[in-house]
């Protein structure tokens, strides 16, 4: 049996394990009412999860192919980017006014903030002006971590926290360190990404005392300065982790194991970073519970589905300036990402197909209203393909060589592998970059193909993403640390867990005032009828929303 497939039996057998428990769960909750969970203290949450038992990871199986991948070897922070977020190169710089900023690294510079502080490393501490306003629009649309912060900061649930992170520095991230100062932790920060830093908002950050180690462009050496600044200094030692990508975690874990033993817990949002646990995890070698937030139902269902329905399009639009009403476009992946961009291609009148490989999801399509087809069925007659499978060589050389001129090839997946971008390499093609992302690639014929983000993923690469899902996912980490770090000791174990649905529920609860929607709450009756409490939670672990 090769690896992935007994990988994908434990994770089943792990599954199963997780159903029992949650039906256990499910009935320890005391009476909250929906309406009221959106009311809770701190206390009052961390008692909610205290009933909550051991969860023991579960993770997509479709993932292990895309998983393996990325384990095979250490990602660059060039070509890697986790699930959730950063700003595009091309939407920064249609903001950013760096041009007039010196150009020495900032390593070589001191630079020191209205208060004197230096402790920090960013492109220029003068935009911090700029960086600020870029903060309060995207706190607009983040009102309910807002209002969790409201709620909270009087508790200061993270009173005494000392938390490094490791994620995209955007205005969207500071809105979340923010909050966790105002809760009152400590912070200092690094990027997760080497372009994908709002050097305005590192400003503005640091100017507040969050020590920000990261601009926009940094080498690969500055990525490895920066991480080992914010963890390596006198007179502070970190107690919880917010990481994504897992870079963070693995140079503590390898460089200071003896300030790493001592870490509260961890909190890691994407597919590469909870797969480095799940790997320290079975190897016995992870000292420090974690959370797996990449696979939280707030983020799965609404960073991947939603966030793609929304971005798809501005995606194109921003590099093509094509129109979509009428043209035939494949989507290659019905799970939640091809889900999403069919959404909102078919709203523009796209005529949309589907390839698949899965039966289910391939029936969901048909009943959806769009056809199922094999790519090399109307390969020749497409206008557009878009790839979302996580999968690789989806669409290779001999399919290109058929598409029709003009025709436009993109990616939403992970890896920029689904597109065989490689075989287009040759010497009989001419590559001619039209515009930023975009490439035309021509043929001997004189046929182009435009070719998007060089097959990395479309919407991080070209245009921004909802401000609102990411006020989702940043709720959803901040409750995470809260009740990490405050859990009585027993409470979390040596292991990765998964979020409880309790919390999920309750961040859902959070961003349902922006919409002025009123949930039903359960009588008696009917609580006892479905067997649940009035409070929630209400579904089981297994089910699939
Ligand atoms: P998913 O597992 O829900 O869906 C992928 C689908 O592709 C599955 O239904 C699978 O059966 C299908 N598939 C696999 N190989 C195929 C092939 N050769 N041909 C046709 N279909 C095939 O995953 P998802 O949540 O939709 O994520 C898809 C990819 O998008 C992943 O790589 C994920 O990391 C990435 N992602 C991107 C964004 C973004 O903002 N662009 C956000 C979240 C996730």
């Amino acid at each position: 049996m090769s690896d992935t497939a007994g990988e994908a039996k434990l994770e089943v057998k792990q599954a199963s394990k997780e159903v029992k428990e949650s039906e256990n769960v499910a009935e320890k909750y005391s009476a909250m009412t929906v309406s009221k969970n959106s009311d809770m203290n701190m206390g009052e949450l961390s008692s909610a999860f205290s009933a909550v038992p051991t969860h023991k990871p579960v993770k997509k199986q479709i993932q292990f192919v895309e998983d393996k991948q990325e384990f095979s070897r250490f990602p660059t922070k060039a070509g890697r980017r986790s699930l959730s977020r950063s700003i595009s190169q091309s939407s920064t710089d249609s903001y950013s006014s760096d041009s007039s900023d010196d150009e020495t690294s900032p390593r070589d510079r001191t630079q020191v903030n209205s208060k004197g502080s230096s402790d920090f490393c960013v492109k220029n501490i003068k935009q911090t002006e700029f960086g600020r306003r870029e903060i309060e629009i995207a706190e607009q649309d983040m009102s309910a971590l807002i209002s969790l912060r409201k709620r909270a900061q009087s508790e200061k649930p993270l009173a005494g926290a000392k938390i490094v992170g490791c994620t995209h520095i955007t205005a969207q991230t500071a809105v979340l360190i923010e909050t966790l100062v105002a809760l009152g932790a400590q912070c200092r920060w690094t990027a997760c990404n080497i372009y994908s830093t709002q050097n305005e908002v590192a400003a503005a950050l640091s100017e507040t005392g969050v020590a920000v180690f990261a601009w926009k462009g940094e080498s690969e050496d500055d990525f490895w300065w920066c991480i080992d600044r914010c963890v390596n200094t006198e007179g502070w030692q970190p107690n919880m982790i917010l990481d994504d990508g897992g870079d963070l975690t693995h140079w503590m874990y390898k460089k200071y194991p003896n300030v790493f033993k001592k870490i509260r817990g961890i909190v890691e949002e994407s597919v590469t970073g909870v797969h480095r646990l799940y790997q320290l995890s079975k190897a016995g070698k992870l000292c420090v519970p974690a959370m797996n937030v990449n696979d939280s139902v707030t983020k799965q269902k609404f960073d991947n589905l939603y966030c793609c329905r929304e971005s798809i399009l501005d995606g194109l639009k921003r590099t093509t300036d094509v129109m979509f009403g009428g043209k035939q476009v494949v989507v290659c992946g019905y799970g939640e990402v091809g889900k999403g961009c069919c959404a909102a291609l078919k709203a523009l009148g796209s005529i949309v197909y589907i390839t698949e490989i899965d039966p289910i999801c391939a029936l969901q399509a048909c009943m959806d209203g769009f056809r199922v087809v094999k790519l090399n069925e109307i390969i020749r007659h497409i206008d557009v393909i878009i790839t979302c499978t996580g999968n690789k060589n989806v669409v290779t050389r001999d399919q290109l060589d058929r598409m029709k001129n003009g025709s436009i090839v993109c990616n939403m997946g992970h890896s920029n592998t689904e597109i065989d971008v490689a075989s287009l390499r040759t010497p009989e093609l001419t590559w001619e970059r039209v515009r930023s992302q975009v490439d035309h690639i021509i043929w001997p014929d004189g046929k182009r193909v435009i070719l998007l983000a060089e097959g990395r993923l479309l919407n991080l690469s070209c245009s921004t993403v909802p401000t609102f899902v990411l006020s989702i996912t940043a709720t959803t980490q901040a409750l995470a640390l809260i009740e990490l770090y405050n859990a009585p000791e027993g409470r979390y174990k040596q292991d990765v867990y998964l979020l409880p649905k309790k919390m999920d529920e309750y961040v859902a609860s959070l961003h349902l005032a922006t919409f002025d929607a009123h949930l039903t709450e359960l009588s008696d009756e009917q609580a006892k009828y479905l067997g649940l409490h009035k409070n929630g939670p209400f579904k089981p672990n297994y089910y699939r929303y």
